[in-house]
């Protein structure tokens, strides 16, 4: 039991750090700067990280820009006020993001830009022998160490890690929580100490403050991802004060 619990925790830490640090905070964003050694490390980092569920950077950081530019209206991909559940949130979610990640479509002008873009991961990532290949890893591991058949009912959660974030994510943080900030959208802080998502939750923060690498913004709350960002900026991995490639563009 105790190795299905460490893998399961584990994975659920790195796989929500590679989508906060690397595709929100890095790819959407650019709240800091890394070289292009580190960059290419990181997003192998996350393919190994969310596996068959790995999310596409460029195709994460044109929906996320929609996001913030029309929060929690008609246009916003994810907006619970336009979904009576998660499912289906998530399912249109799903089909604005294929088209980016697939390249069937473009976004707006104004939000392409400053992405991390590494096209051969990309295609070999969304290869569908690639996903049953890692997705089998993971059964592999269940069958070397579940105590019981029972644990097999985790696997999915592996399988679809990168989307479960994001649907905790999109739904409880323009759902549930309180507000610092009087923003134009319905976002809310969902946890003080928010150690589901690594700091993902303060979506209230984070639509007032767009480009602050800090998600927390009052004293009790705090932000993990950012705590760690502190230290990698310190051993020199990534510079919080350089000058960013790319704002936000609907910000800009
Ligand atoms: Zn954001
Ligand atoms: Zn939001």
């Amino acid at each position: 039991m105790i190795p299905i619990l460490v893998f399961f925790v584990a994975h659920w830490v790195l796989s929500i750090f590679a989508q906060t640090f690397f595709l929100h905070r890095y790819g959407a964003h650019r709240m800091f700067t890394m070289s292009r050694g580190w960059e290419r490390f990181f997003y192998i980092f996350s393919v190994v990280a969310q596996g068959p569920s790995f999310l596409v950077p460029r195709a994460y950081a044109f929906l996320h820009r929609e996001h913030h530019a029309f929060a929690d209206s008609e246009r916003d991909p994810h907006s619970p006020l336009y979904h009576s559940n998660v499912a289906g949130m998530m399912w249109n979610t799903k089909a604005k993001y294929d088209a980016y990640a697939y390249r069937r479509s473009e976004p707006e002008t104004r939000f392409l830009g400053g992405v991390p873009e590494w096209r051969t991961i990309d295609e070999l990532s969304q290869r569908w022998v690639v996903r049953i290949g890692l997705g089998a890893l993971y059964a592999v591991f269940y069958l070397a160490f579940a105590p019981s058949l029972w644990w097999f009912l985790l696997l999915p959660v592996h399988w679809l890690m990168g989307p479960i974030h994001g649907a905790i994510v999109n739904w409880c943080g323009h759902k549930y929580g309180y507000r610092n900030f009087d923003t134009r959208d319905v976002s809310k802080n969902t946890l003080p100490i928010d150690f589901i998502t690594m700091g993902e939750l303060f979506q209230n923060n984070h639509h007032q403050h767009g480009a602050d690498p800090n998600f927390a913004a009052r004293w009790f709350e705090i932000d993990p991802c950012f705590q760690v960002m502190r230290v990698l900026d310190a051993v020199g991995v990534i510079d919080l004060d350089g000058v960013p490639a790319a704002r936000l563009p609907a910000e800009a």
